[in-house]
């Protein structure tokens, strides 16, 4: 009997070891495939994500209750769908969506199929983000129907390959699309309408440049003479919109303006709370008419309120998901404003090389200890072409000649040569 008891005691001591090393055996196994799968892969099969697609403009699957396989479109849609770590702030496998309900299904367990129909179209967001990651930018582009607010493109780089998180570019969970940058002279517009808003026949406003005027002075020193005030906006003439906004406006009409315009407004596109903007022409009101100062804009900002002028003063809140919900609208300047700025703007972009009629803004905004941010906004104002706002923002991109020459590109062998081809 005392032997059968020692055997036992044994075998029960033996059993409590292999236990221990099988636990041991297990952690280890666990903390090792975690460090091996990154920190998405222990997510990839959460039942949660399995019942969501998500579809373009065209009904083109974007999300099919996993990632692509298409790894162009995976990373150009990487900064709207998100990832299952909620890595992205604003995107769809993130609760931001509160105006259509649909934060539970994106944070939590969805028992039944639910589909949701992008405005964005993903050939034109595959070539976009192409175009800028070919060229090795980090920035982004935006493209928008100014007809409907309508988001049809919207690429941020770098990005993230959901499925190759081995290397991640600094910067690459940000949509900068969202975030805001000093505008530079893509803001000369908002300056000059705010103007023609409260005194019409500023329109006939004339000054002579000669390179500086107080502490302003013109890119490079660039003395740009007599101009009426369609040059002084195709010319980009910083001492002449200083001149312009002294003679007609205080800095808190400028602020007030610049706010009611919705460029600083951080529900420019529904269902997303982007990065508010900035402007306080107290400070200085010369420079801040220039787009300097402390202003600080969104690229989704900008589009929205170029997408304004290109529809005749009408401003249609941005959308990325197809609904039949009404947009909100508001007519932030009269048709006349409009019709200025068009004529005027499109002296900037005439000799561009774009295949059809245009007008738009550059901005090279200057930093102090960095390359400068690099804006370039187009409209296409064309009967035959789509009525598109096109947005380019290259994040320390240097001169805004940089913008503009992606800009043309994509312009005429993305957006128009499908849109021939259609
Ligand atoms: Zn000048």
């Amino acid at each position: 009997m005392k032997l059968i008891l020692k055997i036992k005691s044994i075998l029960t001591a033996l059993c409590a070891v292999i236990l221990t090393i099988s636990i041991l055996l297990t952690c280890s196994v666990v903390t090792h495939n975690k460090s091996l799968n990154s920190y998405y892969n222990s997510q990839i099969e959460r039942e949660c994500y399995k019942n969501i697609y998500i579809y373009d403009c065209n009904g083109a699957p974007i999300y099919t209750g996993g990632f692509s396989d298409d790894k162009v479109l995976r990373l150009s849609t990487f900064h709207i769908v998100g990832d299952r770590n909620k890595s992205i702030t604003d995107s769809l496998l993130t609760s931001t969506y509160p105006n259509l309900n649909i934060t539970s299904v994106f944070n939590g367990f969805s028992p039944t199929k639910k589909e949701y129909n992008l405005t964005i179209d993903s050939n034109l967001q595959k070539d976009a983000y192409e175009i800028l990651s070919n060229n090795a930018y980090h920035g982004c582009i935006v493209v928008s129907d100014y007809t409907s607010g309508e988001i049809k493109a919207m690429v941020s780089t770098p990005s993230v390959d959901v499925y190759n998180t081995e290397i991640i570019e600094d910067g690459a969970f940000l949509n900068k699309a969202s975030l805001s940058y000093p505008p530079g002279s893509v803001f000369k517009s908002v300056t000059v309408a705010a103007v023609l808003e409260k005194n019409p026949s500023a329109k006939d406003f004339k000054f002579t440049c000669s390179g500086k005027s107080n502490h302003i002075s013109c890119f490079n020193l660039t003395a740009h003479g007599e101009q009426d005030l369609s040059d002084i906006l195709s010319n980009s003439c910083n001492c002449g919109v200083s001149a312009f906004a002294k003679k007609y406006i205080a800095p808190d009409y400028l602020d007030l303006y610049t706010e009611n315009s919705n460029i600083l407004n951080s529900s420019v596109i529904s269902d997303i709370k982007i990065k508010e903007g900035n402007i306080n022409a107290n400070d200085d009101l010369m420079w801040a008419a220039n787009g300097q100062s402390q202003n600080m804009v969104t690229p989704l900002g900008v589009v929205s309120f170029y997408n304004a002028i290109a529809n005749d003063g009408s401003q249609i809140q941005l959308r990325l998901l197809k609904t039949t919900m009404e947009s909100n609208t508001s007519e932030i300047m009269s048709s006349t404003t409009a019709s200025f700025l068009k004529n005027a703007l499109a002296g900037v972009t005439q000799n561009l090389g774009i295949n059809c009629s245009t007008f738009g803004k550059t901005g090279t905004a200057e930093l102090d200890n960095a390359e400068s941010h690099a804006w370039f906004v187009c409209c296409l104002n064309d009967g035959d072409a789509p009525p598109y706002t096109v947005l380019v923002f290259l994040e320390h991109g240097g001169k805004s000649s940089s913008a503009k020459e992606i800009s043309r590109e994509f312009i005429n062998n993305t957006i128009l040569s499908k849109e021939d081809s259609r």
